[in-house]
């Protein structure tokens, strides 16, 4: 990283543009990287073609790498979302008479058309969020392992069951996985492909319609995403896309849903909870987290260093499951720490859509101004930085550089508070059992991750971690890309779970359908209401005997 030295572990490490109150503004036009990346305006219209939209508003999104305008947006109204269930409904009815095959089938084209459209979607990524392209590509990765898990198990997950029946061989009961109808999604801006997709698909192979409110910033990578649904040959009404402010058309979407997805803030997730609960309709909730790493005394350390700069600075450590506390045995602290700041220093941050930069930019002024807030509270009140701790307005206007902490305590905002951008504070333990209280300390539960060489022993302790999905030697892309384990937070990061079994069933009602032979579950044959009685609790008597459940 062309980044200012280690300050010693006293105070900041001060940028070569000074303090970060002096980034303010765009970076020079004349040196815009991304000109070379224009959309003409016809291939704009394309994607924004898709949003329900009878205003005539648009607002503007903006270029992260360059804070310039890239695109207008048409805006939607209240009457708007109502026209898009309306429309979303009469399709699922369609789409719900087809067989699990026929939709599998279109999931798998969306597979292959990823991986071919794969560059396209990276550049779009890139351009929209300002993200590196090597936190980027695997966006239209993780979106086609989400497309080809969910077809290829479709049957596993939606087939007809039979279960046992209250009369053994004469209570038949299947159990039917019926759609719920309109699924609400409203995602989050950080990834902006993924986020946009990889919760829908569950939901139309289950044999739903979405409607789809994608973060203002991000709308165009959600857009093209939505496109290629349709190249795969979704029928176009079966998603429908609004956008807005999360607050006005939030309620409206939540008002004719029958079940919401929901990705973003906890704040924001609370508030959705109770407007779900009022009309008794279910969610999930992807939220928040203050992700912590533990390194063990036996942790590999040059793989635990390498490993840490991918837990902290991915995506500028704007991503639900990046660390953003990290405690290191006693034992190996300066030597992990050394290789830790080391590996951090040699980062490259460039602006742009080639590969080489090992991180990207933040996504707005706000994101740039929490960070800011962070690190000044938590040096002002005793923390050391020991590396980076400035913004970079010389790469782009909400660069910020890989920062590493020590020294955070409760009192900082930093301690228990998300920042979600490349910050990290680092904390000494002397014994496991302390690890683990204090990495399951404060309200949130989203991912953990462990390093160590005894696998063995680093799963026992993950079982003590309360965190949604727990990573060992990894940082978090071990339990994000097995599309089969269930995924999301404990506690304060959220409820429910994508991916797996459970990312398809919660857009399902469960059907039970008994169907009873030959003799009725009520005396018969002039049997008294006590013989009955007495018949049944000595069956139930035998079939306990024999094991049956
Ligand atoms: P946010 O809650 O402000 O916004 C997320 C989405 O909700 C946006 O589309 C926004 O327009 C919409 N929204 C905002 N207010 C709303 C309201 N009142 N009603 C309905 N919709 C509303 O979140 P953010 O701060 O932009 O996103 C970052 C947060 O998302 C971080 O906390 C991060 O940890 C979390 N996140 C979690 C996951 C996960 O899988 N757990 C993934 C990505 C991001």
């Amino acid at each position: 990283m062309s980044a200012p030295e280690p300050t010693g572990g006293s105070g900041r490490g001060a940028g070569p543009l000074g303090a970060p109150g002096a980034l303010r503004g765009p970076a020079d036009p004349e040196h815009d990287p991304t000109a070379s990346y224009a959309l003409e305006p016809a291939q704009v219209r394309t994607l924004t073609e898709r949003v329900v939209s009878s205003t005539g508003r648009s607002e503007p999104t903006y270029c992260p790498f360059t804070g310039q305008p890239l695109a207008m947006i048409p805006q939607s109204s209240t009457q708007d979302v109502e026209r898009a269930y309306a429309r979303a409904r009469r399709a699922q009815e369609r789409w719900a008479a087809t067989t699990i095959d026929e939709r599998a089938a279109r999931l798998l084209r969306l597979h292959d058309l990823l991986l071919e459209r794969q560059a396209e979607i990276t550049d779009m990524v890139c351009w929209e969020s300002g993200k590196a392209r090597k936190h980027a590509f695997d966006e239209p990765l993780h979106v086609a392992l989400t497309a080809r898990y969910y077809a290829r198990t479709g049957h596993q997950h939606l087939d007809t069951t039979r279960k046992a029946g209250m009369v053994p061989g004469l209570t038949r009961v299947e159990v039917n996985r019926v759609p719920k109808g309109v699924v609400g999604i409203i995602s989050p801006w950080n990834y902006p492909f993924t986020m946009a997709l990889c919760d829908g698909l569950p939901a139309l192979m289950a044999g739903n319609a979405v409607v789809h409110k994608p973060d203002a910033q991000t709308m165009l990578s959600a857009l093209l995403g939505v496109r290629l649904l349709e190249e795969a040959g979704i029928p176009g009404d079966l998603w429908q896309v609004v956008a807005g402010p999360g607050p006005e058309l939030g309620p409206a979407m939540i008002a004719r849903s029958d079940y919401v997805c929901f990705t973003g803030s906890t704040a924001t997730g609370r508030l959705i909870a109770k407007q779900c609960a009022d009309r008794l309709i279910g969610c999930s909730l992807e939220l928040g987290g203050k992700n912590p790493m533990l390194v063990l005394r036996d942790a590999q350390i040059d793989r635990a260093a390498e490993g840490a700069v991918r837990a902290s600075f991915s995506n500028a450590g704007q991503l639900c499951v990046s660390m953003e506390r990290m405690f290191v045995a006693d034992q190996i602290y300066d030597r992990f720490v050394a290789r830790f700041v080391e590996r951090t220093r040699a980062m490259k941050l460039e602006t742009g859509l080639d590969w080489g930069s090992d991180m990207g930019s933040l996504i707005s002024q706000q994101q740039l101004d929490t960070v800011v807030a962070h690190i000044e509270d938590a040096v002002a009140k005793g923390a050391r930085v020991l590396i980076g701790g400035s913004a970079r307005p010389d790469i782009g206007p909400y660069y910020f550089e890989p920062t590493i902490l020590e020294g955070v305590t409760p009192g900082m905002t930093c301690f228990g508070d998300e920042t979600f951008g490349p910050v990290i504070a680092l904390y000494r333990f002397h014994d496991e059992a302390d690890a683990v209280a204090r990495a399951n300390a404060g309200g949130y539960g989203l991912n953990a991750s462990i390093y160590s060489r005894d696998g063995a022993r680093a799963r026992a302790l993950a079982r003590r971690i309360r965190c949604g999905t727990v990573n060992i030697n990894e940082a978090y892309a071990a339990t994000f890309g097995s599309i089969d384990s269930p995924m999301g937070g404990m506690a304060d990061s959220g409820i429910g779970r994508r991916q797996g079994s459970e990312g398809i069933h919660r857009y399902t009602e469960s059907q039970s359908v008994a169907t009873q032979r030959l003799i009725r579950l009520a005396p018969m044959l002039r049997m008294s209401d006590e013989s009955y009685a007495k018949a049944l609790t000595a069956s139930m008597r035998l079939l306990n005997k024999l094991g049956r459940k």
